[in-house]
């Protein structure tokens, strides 16, 4: 019993995507707030999907209405344009706390607002889930570890981050946006959930974001400079976007409360990362060394023991599998816009 819904024709949405009908009582109400932006909108998809009610709360500072445009006619969906450090009544079942710009560039272009984001739209959010007794997830990072002491980093290591430095606004954000999450829970009895999610990527990147992984693919596939900040020598673990998702619905559904971090451990320095995108891409790029990045952290990797153990999940998808997806992508997105200088 499906029920087809015809998307926009674009390139770069899918064609057709089904939803199940389910019976009111497994028919969920549930709120995605940064449900327009890369990793909500790839959410929303599998929500909507499984037949649930969906409400999307976004102010598209970051977000795109193209990542949902397909969604915007059917009956179980509803859009809300709203700010998160404003008051909102909804009633809903559950909520998945995403909105905050995740990017360093989108991040520190207002860090004012960024520290509003992740502490009044937090503190709003854990609000409305204890009004209408909802659990809620909150998307943390990998972030709140900082420059790492400890490698791989497991849930129970406590940071190292500069309180002052440019990614302040977001890590000591996310920080306490953990802190309020627990407050919640232990005084008021609120459901919590929290991922310390490391770098993520996938189709619907802003091209824009001025990450890493969108910034090396759009310039090798226009054999523009391919940007390393420092030397290249610092890590990163990638993951796509798809086992995100998975981790996270796990996470909801699950009994565990503590944090849990979700990435994918297979590391490599953003040097050789470069090498294996332009070998991917056939590109003709030079590789440009730019100044290090202030407080970029050195090396980073997820320790999933604790996703294994507590919510049954790990990564599915090779960063190779992951990327061929990701530059199909961006070579869709640049057919349509013809030229794009990531900022
Ligand atoms: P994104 O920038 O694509 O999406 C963020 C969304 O939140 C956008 O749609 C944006 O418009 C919206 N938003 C921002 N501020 C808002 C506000 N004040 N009110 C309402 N909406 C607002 O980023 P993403 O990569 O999809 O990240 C989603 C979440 O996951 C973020 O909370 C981020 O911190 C977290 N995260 C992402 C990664 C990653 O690698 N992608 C890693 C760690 C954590
Ligand atoms: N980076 C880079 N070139 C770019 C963009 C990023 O060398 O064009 C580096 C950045 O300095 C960092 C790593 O790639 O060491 C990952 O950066 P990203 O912004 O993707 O995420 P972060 O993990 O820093 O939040």
């Amino acid at each position: 019993d499906v029920m087809a819904h015809q998307s926009l024709p674009t390139s770069t949405t899918p064609q057709i995507m089904r939803t199940k009908t389910l019976p009111d009582h497994h028919r969920k109400k549930i709120l995605v707030t940064g449900g327009a932006g890369f990793v909500g909108s790839h959410l929303v998809d599998k929500l909507m999907q499984q037949g649930h009610e969906v409400i999307v709360v976004d102010n598209f500072f970051t977000g795109q209405k193209k990542n949902i445009a397909h969604w915007l006619h059917h009956p179980n969906f509803s859009l809300v344009v709203h700010d998160v450090t404003e008051e909102i009544m909804l009633e809903v079942d559950q909520i998945y706390h995403l909105a905050c710009p995740a990017s360093p560039p989108h991040y520190q272009y207002n860090p004012v607002k960024t520290i509003k984001t992740s502490t009044m739209g937090t503190l709003n959010m854990l609000g409305l889930a204890k009004r209408v007794k909802a659990r809620i997830l909150l998307t943390s990072t990998s972030e709140i570890y900082g420059d790492p002491q400890e490698h791989p980093q497991k849930e129970s290591y406590w940071g190292n981050v500069n309180t002052v430095g440019p990614r302040s606004c977001y890590d000591e954000g996310k920080r306490v946006a953990e802190t309020m999450m627990y407050s919640y829970k232990n005084q008021n009895h609120v459901e919590v959930r929290v991922a310390r999610i490391f770098n993520t990527f996938g189709p619907r990147m802003h091209p824009n974001d001025g990450r890493v992984v969108s910034n090396f693919i759009i310039q090798a596939l226009q054999n523009k400079d391919m940007t390393i900040y420092g030397a290249g020598e610092q890590t990163r673990s990638f993951q796509y976007v798809s086992d995100l998702v998975e981790g996270l619905h796990a996470l909801m559904n699950g009994k565990y409360d503590m944090p849990v971090n979700l990435g994918n451990p297979d590391e490599y320095s953003v040097k050789d990362f470069a090498e294996y995108v332009h070998k991917m891409t056939e590109s003709q790029s030079k590789i440009e060394f730019l100044p290090k990045s202030q407080d970029d952290p050195s090396q980073r990797r997820p320790d999933i023991t604790t996703a294994k153990e507590k919510i049954g999940w790990e990564p599915q998808v090779t960063v190779e599998n992951g990327l061929k997806k990701t530059i199909e992508y961006f070579q869709s997105v640049l057919d349509e816009a013809g030229e794009i200088i990531p900022t």
